[in-house]
């Protein structure tokens, strides 16, 4: 696996590997490394002839300085772990090399970016656009690997590639969890031994909401109640629990007929965690 810092860099492998008619795949991340996103590296592995993993922790994306500054990184045991599950390039660049003097261009994605956490953490869309758009470029990727548990980022992803043609497909991966249920998060690893226990109950909450939504419950009463319990799981506050369109994000008030997600963003003592699940809607097919 070799290491590049700058796009220059990371540009002369890809172009070899262009030349020579292979397929590129990449995967952004900022690092701390788990099975999440290693199961990201499996699918691009098998879908492409080469494999670049970015690790940037993106400060445009953070509204929270201290959060920011809290983001574990790990980047010797990450490089081990790419080694290791079969990476051709590990890009890390730094800050200077994503954003230079002068820089000025934000890619600001309406609609599908507002609400969820693009309601409860302002700007954080736009700097997640604005860099998988200057990462996807770099590489000259010809296919790029999200995760679902990112539900609302592959919709801004994808809203933007279409609009912009950016000459890349989007590949979608189920969301890898714990033992006990808990999405894998690089945040994950803030938490306390106590909260990690408590934290459970954000799946669990969730898995019984969307049963009972599927099972023709009230959406707004089944909402409410699934808040509740997760205050009473010891969770601080809720920035969001909804149910929506999982086609195009618009919100779901009624039984659904339709793909639908059920999404969730929690406090656990200092730490945001987020989830969701589908909706196992009766999809009603119209011939
Ligand atoms: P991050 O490092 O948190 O920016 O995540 C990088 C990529 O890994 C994003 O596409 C995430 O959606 C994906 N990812 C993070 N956690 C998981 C998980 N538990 N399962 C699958 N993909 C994940």
């Amino acid at each position: 696996m070799t290491i590049a810092h700058t796009v220059h860099d990371l540009r002369t492998r890809v172009m070899q590997w262009k030349r020579d008619g292979l397929r590129v795949g990449m995967v952004p991340t900022m690092g701390a490394l788990h099975d999440g996103h290693l199961s990201l590296v499996r699918a691009a592995r098998a879908a492409c002839d080469r494999v670049v993993v970015s690790i940037f922790v993106n400060p445009t994306q953070f509204d929270d300085a201290s959060d920011l500054a809290a983001y574990p990184r790990t980047v010797e045991a990450d490089a081990a772990l790419l080694r290791t599950a079969g990476v051709d390039v590990l890009y890390a660049p730094d800050a200077a090399q994503m954003y230079p003097p002068g820089f000025a261009t934000t890619i600001s994605v309406r609609g599908v970016s507002e609400g969820l956490c693009g309601g409860a953490r302002p700007g954080h869309f736009d700097g997640v656009a604005t860099v998988v758009c200057k990462l996807l470029m770099q590489a000259l990727a010809d296919r790029a690997f999200f995760g679902e548990k990112d539900f609302q980022q592959v919709h801004v992803v994808r809203r933007m590639v279409t609009d912009l043609n950016l000459p890349v497909e989007i590949v979608t991966c189920p969301t890898r969890r714990e033992e006990d249920g808990l999405a894998m998060s690089s945040r994950n690893r803030r938490l306390s031994p106590d909260a990690r226990t408590r934290a459970r109950a954000l799946p669990q909450v969730l898995a019984h909401c969307a049963e009972r939504i599927a099972a023709g419950h009230d959406v707004a009463d089944a909402l409410r109640q699934a808040h509740a319990a997760l205050l009473s799981a010891g969770f601080a506050s809720v920035d969001y629990l909804e149910l929506r369109d999982a086609r195009d994000l618009a919100p779901m008030t009624q039984t659904p007929t339709t793909p639908a997600r059920l999404l969730a963003a929690a406090w656990l003592d200092s730490v945001r965690l987020i989830d969701g699940v589908d909706v196992a809607a009766d999809i009603q097919e119209t011939v």
